[in-house]
């Protein structure tokens, strides 16, 4: 253990230094496709290595492919957050190594996840009985969804396999993860039907229940409709409330992704964004796209806790047991499971409610102040209402010239930027969420886009 403390050490100094100076690095790594793996030996050692030489490979191979999600001047996608008591828990988490398999597996496992879980939705003001669960992504939570929407509606498929009639509804501003769900699940690409949108890119209420009318007609099964509370592309939010009469009208999951937005319904002001999702029948959430954990932990709830477990629940015999405690491999696929919750725990504890909120207010208030620079700016355009923490802009004129810009930002190497295509023009998406990202470095940002042009 003597060399396990001294690199603990070390280590820890060297990841307090690396949060302390992100300017030391580039924000995107500058290796061409296949350095990293020509920089490393082919065959992998026949007996051990010391850590120093371990450790100098990191820096000298490993750290230069790295993309730093966790820089300030990471704008790309959703800008994202491993803050320092995650970071810690993570530590603490793989030194125990405990797999929640079973609650008796390691009854902490599964009672901090419960208990995580529950303190979010109360703070959602989401429905007390609803039943919550972290998975690793939220492409894993909505295939969940996906499932349980699917046993809800053809309970004995089971046993006897799905009909091939399912359909699933979401708008064309979804995240690819509904239709890859769809296609891993069987209901086939062609049953997801890409509802249009109006002008702010939210689903329209109408065209969805028009589709519902016409698939009926046709003798296909809707099934699963899902909403998208901050798109990828903009962050624009479909109107829940009016989605979610529609399907209880039709008795049809509705499934509510607030992958990225989620987290903000922990700020007061930003309450309404889950507006008519009490009435849904599930909604994920990424903690670790906005909420400072670091990556992985997506949670799914539901309100039909029943419909997850009629699409899981399967229990050899060697899983038999005898106590009262709750065994999540009932509501999902994996068997084994990390202990999530406890960086989610950290976080929750260590900001509080109000400190998580404070920062997720500032956030928006930077991507406010960029939005009005554009907006006032005649060399651009604005090309989305910027609701959140995302501004999605680009030069007035060709294609040719925003994929430039973007080119000649990101060639930089200091800020990560990226793209989207919105009504068929190549935009730029910029997103600030990543805890250190101050005005600052949105002012540098800015210069650096005007000395590009
Ligand atoms: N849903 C939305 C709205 C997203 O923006 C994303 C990714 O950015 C996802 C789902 C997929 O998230 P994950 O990477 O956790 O699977």
């Amino acid at each position: 253990m003597r060399e396990f403390r001294e690199w603990g050490h070390k280590l820890i100094d060297w990841v307090a230094d690396y949060l302390d100076s992100p300017g030391a690095y580039p924000v995107l790594s500058g290796v061409q496709p296949n350095d990293i793996i020509n920089a490393l030996p082919p065959r992998g050692p026949d007996s051990g290595e010391p850590m120093e030489q371990i450790f100098a490979d990191f820096e000298r191979i490993i750290l230069p492919g790295i993309t730093h999600w966790n820089h300030p001047d990471f704008l790309a996608y959703f800008a994202i957050t491993a803050s320092p008591p995650a970071i810690l828990a993570e530590l603490l988490a793989t030194a125990l190594n405990a797999n929640g398999i079973l609650w008796k597996t390691s009854p902490a496992v599964t009672e901090l996840e419960i208990v995580t879980v529950g303190w979010l939705r109360d703070w959602f003001g989401l429905p007390h009985d609803w039943f919550g669960m972290i998975h690793d992504t939220a492409s894993t939570s909505t295939l969940h969804a996906l499932a349980a929407a699917r046993a809800y509606t053809v309970p004995e498929l089971r046993d006897e396999g799905a009909p091939r009639n399912l359909i699933v509804y979401c708008s064309e501003q979804a995240h690819s993860s509904i239709e890859k769900g769809a296609m891993a699940l069987g209901f086939g690409r062609k049953n997801v039907r890409k509802i249009g949108t109006d002008a702010e890119f939210r689903m329209r209420p109408e065209l969805l229940a028009e589709q519902i009318v016409a698939d009926r007609a046709a003798g296909l099964i809707p099934c699963c409709i899902v909403a998208t509370v901050g798109t990828t592309s903009t962050t624009s939010i479909d109107p829940v409330p009016a989605i979610a009469a529609i399907a209880n009208r039709e008795n049809i999951w509705l499934h509510v992704d607030a992958a990225y937005a989620g987290s903000a319904a922990v700020v007061p002001e930003f309450h309404w964004l889950l507006d008519g999702v009490g009435l849904a029948n599930s909604l994920v959430f990424n903690p670790h796209k906005w909420l400072l954990v670091p990556v992985d932990c997506s949670i799914l709830y539901t309100r039909d806790r029943a419909a997850l477990r009629q699409a899981f629940s399967l229990i050899p015999e060697y899983l038999e047991t005898a106590d009262s405690g709750l065994n999540l491999m009932d509501y999902g696929i994996p068997l084994g499971r990390r202990f999530r919750a406890l960086k989610l725990w950290f976080v929750l504890r260590y900001y509080g409610r109000d400190g998580l909120a404070d920062i997720i207010r500032k956030q928006v208030a930077m991507a406010r102040e960029f939005y009005l620079r554009i907006e006032a700016d005649a060399r651009f355009e604005i090309s989305a209402p910027s609701p959140l923490s995302v501004v999605c802009f680009r030069l007035r004129g060709s294609d040719e010239a925003n994929r430039e810009l973007l080119d000649r930002i990101n060639g930089t190497r200091r800020f990560f930027v990226s793209h989207t295509v919105l009504n068929g023009k190549f935009v730029l998406h910029v997103a600030i969420g990543n805890l250190w990202t101050a005005q600052a470095n949105i002012d540098e940002l800015w210069r650096l886009v005007n000395s590009s042009i």
